[in-house]
């Protein structure tokens, strides 16, 4: 259908068409149906008149005469400035994009038609995406999923090569339908051109694996969109509930893969696929107990009764997880660009003199935890107070600090150096990965202290890994909440009990979280509540 080698070749020129802020189409101009990329910014428009137009035309639900599609299309294009003859279409059909109003929506289309108006490929994939909301209300007929193939025919012969948005589109349109959704796997290789698939085209495609009885192909897609780090939809789960209660003799192995990938990627379920599994457990009582429950003192399940498991790794985990740090962190070149293979050396020498303590400080990140404005005598001591509880608790201490901290309040500065052990770095380097190299060299009872949640060297690390230091992480990693008037400060101490889904014996236990979330935080909080679930073998 389309030339895997013609598009890499055309990558470069389709990154730079879509970065622009003109939309002009490259020659040759058939390559792109991209010219609509942006979505038109529906809330910029002045929300009274908006809602005098949606309440007068859009919300009658059926189909509108020639005339009144006439004066919506003028009364938009002269009352708004960035409002456009070519942009008009798909904004109209967005203002008319719920299920129920998919009758306003092909009206709308009729009517350009009948005007000798082609519709562009951005108005096409708005009303695909409209055929999709109807599809998850109830099943489309016939005829409307002819309708959606038809339309995707006409912009996949019309264009070679379509731009992410446009792919998103089809994906969308094609799921809807029950014989051609597997038309939507080359669209997600198309996406991979220029972007990584959108979470929208990816949880679409995946929900609809699924559902199709595609579950290695839903598992394996699934994989890859939290490898790309995308945050999978609820619809993804609730797709793959559904279609293991078709089947109570696999039910037990789907819910143990469902469980188990939560527990791989710390996924926390939505309150969405949470009601659905309590409803599944209400209908299959002799397959499944699913209760809802909270955690009391110590991670001890209200349910069960049973301690949440603890949440360090094993020594041999421990091992690797140093090992692999120093290989794919530390030693990774782009260490090198904040620092120097000198200034590095220095370090381990230096670590290797004095090592091993019993906390690492960020000497900035904590003097910075109640704002960087602050005078520096204030950072000074706002440090040295976090040194001194650590002190008062017979720790040993290194403290990571810049150069130019070594200019700030002569009493408090002497203070931390004659309490702890203190490396200075050049003000440039990058102090995560030495933070975390002199923590890990101590040992497997060293903690540190910092706010920083250490995404990207997390995600470093590769799937499996990444798992085990967060475990780590959340055993060891201590922060500043905030320092009082007085001057004591409140630490925020590590959580001992796992926070992602586990299994305590044979009873999975489920963090939830109230909606969806495209970033959830990083951070260890522990979540108000779970499920405590018992699958019968
Ligand atoms: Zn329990």
């Amino acid at each position: 259908m389309y030339n895997l080698r013609l598009l890499r070749q055309l990558r470069y020129s389709l990154v730079l068409q879509n970065s622009g802020t003109s939309l002009a189409p490259l020659p040759p101009c058939r390559l792109l149906a991209g010219q609509h990329k942006r979505r038109p910014q529906l809330g910029a428009l002045p929300s009274d008149q908006l809602d005098r137009l949606k309440s007068e035309y859009f919300e009658r639900q059926c189909a509108l005469s020639n005339e009144d599609w006439q004066h919506v299309r003028s009364t938009l294009t002269e009352s708004y400035r960035h409002v456009n003859g070519t942009n008009v279409d798909a904004i109209i059909l967005g203002l008319c994009s719920k299920a129920e109003q998919l009758p306003v929506a092909k009206s709308f289309v009729e009517h350009l038609k009948t005007q000798g108006i082609k519709p562009n490929a951005a108005t096409m994939g708005r009303l695909l995406r409209v055929y999709n909301a109807a599809y998850h209300t109830r099943e489309l007929s016939e005829a409307e999923q002819s309708e959606i193939v038809e339309i995707c025919d006409t912009l996949q012969n019309a264009h070679d090569v379509l731009d992410a948005s446009s792919c998103e589109n089809l994906i969308l349109g094609l799921v809807a339908t029950t014989h051609h959704w597997d038309r939507a796997l080359p669209l997600l290789d198309m996406m991979r051109l220029t972007s990584t698939p959108s979470v929208s085209a990816y949880s679409a495609l995946i929900a609809k694996a699924f559902s199709a009885d595609q579950l290695e192909l839903g598992w394996r897609l699934l994989d890859e969109m939290v490898q790309a780090r995308k945050m999978p939809k609820c619809e993804i789960f609730l797709s793959l509930l559904a279609h293991s209660a078709k089947d109570e003799r696999t039910l037990s192995v789907q819910l143990e893969r469902l469980f188990c990938f939560l527990e791989l990627h710390d996924i926390l379920i939505s309150e969405l696929v949470a009601q659905q599994l309590l409803a599944l457990a209400q209908r299959l009582p002799q397959r499944l107990q699913v209760s809802t429950t909270r955690l009391e003192r110590f991670g001890k399940c209200s349910n069960c009764q049973q301690n949440l498991q603890h949440v360090a790794i094993s020594d041999a985990q421990f091992t690797e997880l140093r090992e692999s740090f120093l290989q794919k962190v530390l030693i990774r070149n782009d260490v090198f660009q904040k620092t120097t293979p000198e200034e590095l050396q220095r370090f381990k020498q230096y670590v290797e003199k004095t090592a091993p303590y019993d906390c690492v400080i960020d000497g900035l990140n904590v003097a910075y935890s109640t704002g960087t404005k602050k005078p520096p005598a204030q950072l000074a001591k706002l440090l040295a107070t976090v040194v001194r509880y650590f002190k008062e608790r017979r720790k040993r201490v290194l403290v990571l600090g810049r150069q130019h901290m070594r200019n700030w309040s002569k009493p408090a500065m002497q203070y931390i150096q004659s309490n702890a052990s203190v490396f200075f770095t050049s003000n440039l380097t990058h102090d995560d990965p030495f933070l975390l190299y002199a923590t890990l060299r101590s040992g497997q009872d060293t903690d540190f202290f910092s706010r920083d949640l250490m995404r990207a060297h997390a995600h470093l690390l590769g799937t499996e890994l990444k798992a085990i230091f967060r475990r780590w992480q959340q055993e060891h990693q201590y922060s500043l909440v905030t320092q009082t008037q007085t001057g004591q400060i409140i630490v925020k101490e590590p959580i001992r009990y796992r926070l992602s889904a586990h299994k305590v014996g044979n009873v999975w236990h489920v963090p939830c979280c109230e909606a969806y979330s495209a970033n959830p935080p990083d951070s260890f909080e522990v979540p108000e509540k779970w499920l405590c679930i018992t699958i019968a073998p």
